[in-house]
């Protein structure tokens, strides 16, 4: 057993980050910039006007950042739909006499409608496909306000839009900018707390290809569309603050730089930092209208800005910052938190094992048959390995029974039903949790997050009440973090809890999936070569919690070389060379066969 340092944060398992005693410095370097700004603000109505404005780019900005930086979806439709919603404003209020909230509303959800329309086309085609889309709605949009002169007043463009009120209270001048200030705060607030929760963490996996938001049960489709949704109604709801703090509207404030704009301040400023736009926005736009000559070389500076960002600082301003930030933290020790194993067993909770029942299961690659003919049956409960030379299917086989790969014939049938045809989210949410060859953890999330993201499906808490950070939301992370802590003490890896994945190496990120996998409860769970780069130490407490697993119910698949692993622990061996089924057996029986260690000897490719 490891040694036992129990630390105060045990009681209480805390956030990654959370347990860190210094705020972090781009924090910091916001809040400065926020006082600064309001400080600012009070000089002359110029300086006002240009906070007000920089006020809402990072409230538009911040809705591109969750799309673009976090789920790794280009748009450069941003701007195009700031401003749709600022007609939509200037359209209610001043034609139909709407007051500002019902008008921004409005503007919102015209924001989020077109968003969710020009996204939808996103979730089947390619991204080329959807840059593409994104500009020619951005040019539409542009010829539309001139076009359709009887609606936004053509060239002349709209007049006498009104200031936000609020209980009698009307916020123009400083008003208005505290307001969007407000508004600014609010929003941080609702993208971190979304950011830090399954939702942030599944946008992030998506962005980094997807594979690992699957095999955890998410709706990618879903989750897109929920992305688009949201940072189409931020832009709607900026446009709107837009309207208003310009009191007057016209197509020439809509140029296609307009739409650029927003994506130079989400890239330079540091995309999935959640202090990239404001920090994007003081540098890109508010610091060359300040340096007045700079300002017509505004396009100049941004390619320039762009060159020497993407060979410096290719994460952004934000990201530059938190780098340091991080080298600066490791110097002060991070929460010690250790727990012993035996906490981590508590928490396993018994299941009821999948049986699988494979019939006949061919793939074919192009003109490589990867799997032939297997035939194969699972116990529920048992430990079920997988052996055979390198390139003999198994990971394949893996692949197919997970929904990764789509089958070219045959039958894959768990606890009865068939599951050839069904995709990995649906196939995750019966209750099979699998881990990869490959690791494929976040690395930039902490192992304690990662673990709990393997409870994705598990979540009851909506995504509004992540947002706002509801009760039931916080308390159900907590539950889950203390869950995921103790499943990380399982494995042995507690102590570490609060680095980032991408420090460990690839043998350890393997036990950090294992982990991952438990907290989904799987009644099936599958490993790709579990103890490849383990030290022989790790390998012991590898077997040991296999048998915890096993005392679960769960039922377990392993893909393994390590042949004393597998005659210690596995009820049946499975033997695949080139794709077939050369034996099957109980480990003693298999390894004793003489075609298996041809197979390995001789015939291994
Ligand atoms: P193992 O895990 O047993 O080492 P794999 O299942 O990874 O073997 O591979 C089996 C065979 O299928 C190999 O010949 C491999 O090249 C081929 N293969 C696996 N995945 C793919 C893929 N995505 N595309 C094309 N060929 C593949
Ligand atoms: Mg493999």
């Amino acid at each position: 057993m490891k040694p036992l340092i129990v630390s105060t944060s045990l009681v209480s398992p805390q956030r990654a980050g959370a347990g860190f005693a210094l705020p972090s410095l781009s924090l910091v370097a916001c809040a400065l910039l926020v006082l600064v700004a309001a400080g600012t603000a009070l000089i002359n109505s110029y300086y006002l006007l240009l906070m007000t404005f920089a006020g809402i780019y990072m409230v538009a900005a911040m809705g591109l950042n969750l799309l673009a930086g976090y789920a790794g979806i280009v748009s450069i439709a941003h701007g195009a739909l700031v401003c749709v919603g600022t007609y939509a404003t200037a359209i209610a209020s001043v034609r139909y006499g709407w007051g500002f909230w019902p008008s921004a509303l409005l503007s919102a959800s015209v924001g989020l409608g077109f968003s969710v329309v020009l996204g939808l086309p996103a979730l089947r085609l390619s991204s080329w496909y959807f840059v593409l889309i994104t500009i020619a709605f951005t040019l539409a949009v542009t010829a539309m306000l001139n076009d359709l002169r009887g609606f936004t007043g053509g060239y002349g463009g709209i007049v006498g839009i009104p200031k936000p009120s609020l209980a009698g209270v009307r916020f123009d001048g400083f008003g208005l900018f505290a307001l969007v200030a407000g508004v600014g705060a609010l929003l941080w607030w609702v993208m971190h707390n979304l950011i830090d929760s399954r939702i942030g963490w599944a946008l992030q996996s998506i962005r980094e290809g997807d594979v690992r938001a699957r095999a955890n049960g998410v709706s990618t489709a879903r989750l897109r569309l929920f992305a688009f949704a949201f940072s189409g109604a931020v832009a709607g709801l900026a446009g709107a603050f837009y309207a208003s703090a310009k009191g007057v509207v016209t197509p020439e404030d809509f140029s296609f730089d307009f739409s650029i704009f927003f994506l130079f301040v989400v890239v330079l400023g540091g995309p999935a930092r959640l202090s990239g736009p404001l920090l994007g926005v003081a540098a890109f736009y508010v610091l060359p209208e300040l340096l007045d000559s700079l300002k017509e070389y505004r396009m100049i500076a941004y390619g320039v800005g762009l060159l020497a960002f993407s060979v410096f600082l290719p994460e952004g301003l934000a990201g530059a910052i938190a780098k340091f930030d991080d080298r600066r933290q490791a110097r002060r020790a991070g929460p010690a938190v250790t727990l012993p194993r035996d906490a981590g067993a508590a928490v396993v909770e018994s299941v009821q094992g999948m049986a699988l029942r494979i019939r006949d299961l061919a793939k074919d690659f192009g003109g490589v048959r990867a799997l032939d003919g297997v035939s194969l049956d699972v116990q529920p409960g048992s430990i079920h390995a997988i052996v055979g030379p390198n390139g003999s299917g198994k990971t394949t086989l893996l692949n197919m029974i997970s929904g990764f790969y789509p089958a070219s014939a045959g039958s894959i049938l768990l606890d009865g039903a068939e599951v050839v045809g069904r995709g990995p989210t649906s196939i995750a949410r019966l209750g099979v949790q699998r881990t990869f060859q490959t690791p494929k953890l976040l690395g930039e999330l902490s192992l304690l997050e990662n673990v709990r993201f393997g409870a994705y499906a598990r979540e009851q808490a909506s995504g509004l009440e992540i947002a706002f950070r509801l009760p039931r939301a916080r308390h159900e992370a907590a539950a889950l973090d203390a869950e995921a802590l103790r499943l990380l003490a399982l494995v042995g890896l507690a102590g570490r809890a609060h680095e980032h994945a991408a420090l460990l190496p690839h043998g350890q990120q393997r036990l950090v999936e294992i982990a991952r996998a438990l907290i989904g409860r799987p009644k099936l769970l599958l490993l790709d070569e579990p103890a490849a780069g383990l030290s022989m130490g790790e390998l012991d407490e590898l077997g040991d919690l296999m048998q915890t697993i096993r005392r679960m119910g769960t039922t377990l698949i392993m893909v393994e070389h390590h042949i004393e692993l597998v005659a210690s622990i596995a009820n049946t061996v499975t033997v695949l060379d080139q794709g077939r089924i050369l034996a099957e057996g109980t480990p003693d029986q298999v390894f004793s066969s003489a075609a298996v260690v041809h197979a390995y000897t001789g015939g291994a490719r």
